[in-house]
């Protein structure tokens, strides 16, 4: 596994095996990497020649500067966890490397995903994100770029930025990854305290609540029924939202036939956990 914190050599690396007529798949992470981040870059080696990962902390879309602060930082265990994995490039990048003082900021035209869940709880957020995923595909320029589906807002916005910008590169969306009692992983889930990892099961039982108690007509109660359960649990709630599967506007009434997903933001403690379940 070749390891690089240079954009130049990660571009020549790219180039030779390009050269060869390798196809590349891309796995962009913030690292403190667990099964489900493994997943993808799994996934990436069965469907692509050659597999590169990149590991970095993207300050652009930190709305909150403790959250930045706080984010776990697990470099030497990452780069195992890589190689294990079958990794072939991981790009190791400083701040600098991704964002030159030549680096020119520019607004992604995302519309109303931009603003709504955690567009309307993180501002700023999905631009941030698509600053550094536009920049990583264009450094990288891979063919197949693998997200997964936990976030699901975020892979919407990825899939609009790289329709915007003309990237040739398609969008792969893996399963969510998840602990025994449902917790989606994440990295986040390392800051919360052992009562606090085990009372997070809360989010997935209530996903599941909604799904198995969706019906054509009012949705207002099941939601306010779902945000008790997760306060009961300890969590306090962000949003609770039963949503269109397709652009992801909200929901209160349902006609029994379009796709559906239900979404949760909550903190447990200071640790803010995000997950979705397709309803319908
Ligand atoms: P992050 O390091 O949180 O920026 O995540 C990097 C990639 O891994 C993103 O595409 C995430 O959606 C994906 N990812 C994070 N957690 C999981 C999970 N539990 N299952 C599958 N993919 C995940």
């Amino acid at each position: 596994m070749r390891v690089t914190t240079r954009s130049t050599h990660l571009r020549r690396y790219l180039q030779a095996a390009r050269e060869q007529g390798q196809t590349i798949g891309f796995v962009p992470t913030m690292g403190a990497l667990h099964r489900g981040h493994i997943s993808l870059i799994e996934l990436s080696g069965r469907s692509c020649d050659l597999t590169i990962s990149s590991l970095f902390v993207n300050p652009t879309q930190f709305n909150n500067p403790d959250d930045l602060k706080k984010y776990p930082r697990t470099t030497e265990k990452d780069l195992d966890m890589l190689e294990e994995a079958g990794c072939d490039i991981v790009f190791l990048p400083s701040v600098e490397e991704i964002y030159p003082a030549e680096f020119k900021a520019e607004h992604y035209e995302l519309g109303s995903l931009d603003h709504i869940l955690e567009g309307a709880f993180r501002p700023g957020h999905f631009q941030g994100v698509c600053m550094v995923v536009d920049r990583l595909l264009s450094l990288t320029e891979p063919d197949v770029l693998f997200l997964g589906k936990k976030d699901y807002q975020q892979c919407m916005v990825i899939s609009k930025m790289i329709e915007l910008k003309n990237h040739k590169t398609r969008v792969i969306i893996c399963p969510t990854i998840r602990e025994d009692d449902g917790l989606a992983m994440s990295s986040r889930n390392m800051r919360l305290s052992v009562q606090e990892r085990e009372k997070s099961a809360a989010i997935f039982r209530t996903l599941h609540f909604l799904k198995d108690h969706l019906q054509p007509g009012d949705l207002r109660e099941i939601k306010k029924a779902a945000v008790q359960m997760l306060e009961k649990a300890g969590f306090r709630v962000e949003y609770v939202e039963i949503a269109d599967a397709g652009d992801l506007s909200g929901l209160d009434a349902w006609d029994g036939n379009r796709k559906t997903v239900g979404l949760v933001a909550a903190y447990m403690g200071d640790v803010r956990l995000i997950d979705n379940l397709d309803l319908f």
